[in-house]
């Protein structure tokens, strides 16, 4: 579904992606590893145009996104994101969190936004609090609100940059909890995460980025049980 060939970010002289391969194929889940400031946001970023690549190639479905005729908005509205930072809007409820993108965007009628949004807060455990405003809710809760609206979205492909990094200890495995459900029903995903054990859990693939590059790829028990570079193993460490 996703084929990055030899991805490339610079800001000015700073070459922050040096050569960035991989494939992600449907129903997947990647995640990607590594030290702070080795590209791992910057290669999201780029995946959803975030931020514009200065070289390489991404493919979806074959095509080059980067490729000037390549339709940019269809494009982003298949790759949802969810942050570190939830940025709901603070003056509407949950629900309509949920179905203001549906309706601007894909043009759907309220009653098919609110059904979607409806089924897809139950999904991450939501389901209670649809009447509620953001501040009235812990981070962890609005984070979950958060996946809701991205994947009310339907989708193709779900990207998530640390998502638990801003949260509370005690908030975080439900907000895994839900992002297991979401594995668990055929997701394409691409995460970046610190929660290990979570990663060996649900991954099909972990990519180690250090500086730039890729320095290692492998199965989750590969990695985390046999990594054979020196840097993920000094990296590892330091989450034992
Ligand atoms: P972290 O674990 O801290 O989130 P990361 O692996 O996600 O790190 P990136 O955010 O991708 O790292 O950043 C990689 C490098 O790119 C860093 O050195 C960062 O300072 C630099 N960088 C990121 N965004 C910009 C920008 N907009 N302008 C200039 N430099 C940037
Ligand atoms: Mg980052």
């Amino acid at each position: 579904i996703l084929n990055l060939k030899h991805l490339k970010k610079s800001y000015g002289n700073h070459q922050v992606l040096r050569d960035i391969s991989f494939n992600v194929n449907k129903g997947e889940i990647v995640t990607i590893i590594g030290p702070s400031g080795g590209g791992k946001s910057t290669t999201l970023r780029c995946i959803n145009l975030l931020e514009e690549p200065t070289g390489g190639e991404i493919d979806f479905h074959g095509k080059n996104i980067l490729a000037p005729n390549f339709n940019r908005n269809i494009y982003r509205a298949k790759v949802g994101m969810v942050f570190q930072q939830f940025n709901l809007f603070e003056n509407k409820n949950v629900l309509e969190n949920c179905m203001v993108g549906q309706e601007l965007v894909l043009k759907r009628s309220k009653k098919g936004a609110h059904d979607i949004a409806l089924t897809n807060l139950k999904t991450v455990g939501m389901g209670a609090y649809i009447n509620a405003k953001p501040q009235q809710l812990s981070g962890g809760q609005q984070q979950r609100v958060a996946i809701a609206r991205t994947v009310s979205m339907n989708p193709e492909v779900l990207l998530f940059d640390e998502p638990t990094s801003a949260l509370d200890p005690e908030m975080v495995g439900d907000v895994l909890d839900a992002m297991k459900k979401l594995a668990k029903a055929g997701f394409t995903m691409i995460m970046v995460t610190h929660e290990m054990a979570f990663a060996r859990d649900i991954s099909d693939e972990i990519l180690f980025i250090n500086d730039g590059v890729i320095a290692e790829e492998g199965a989750p028990e590969q990695i985390f049980n046999h990594p054979k570079e020196k840097v993920t193993q000094k990296f590892l460490h330091n989450f034992k």
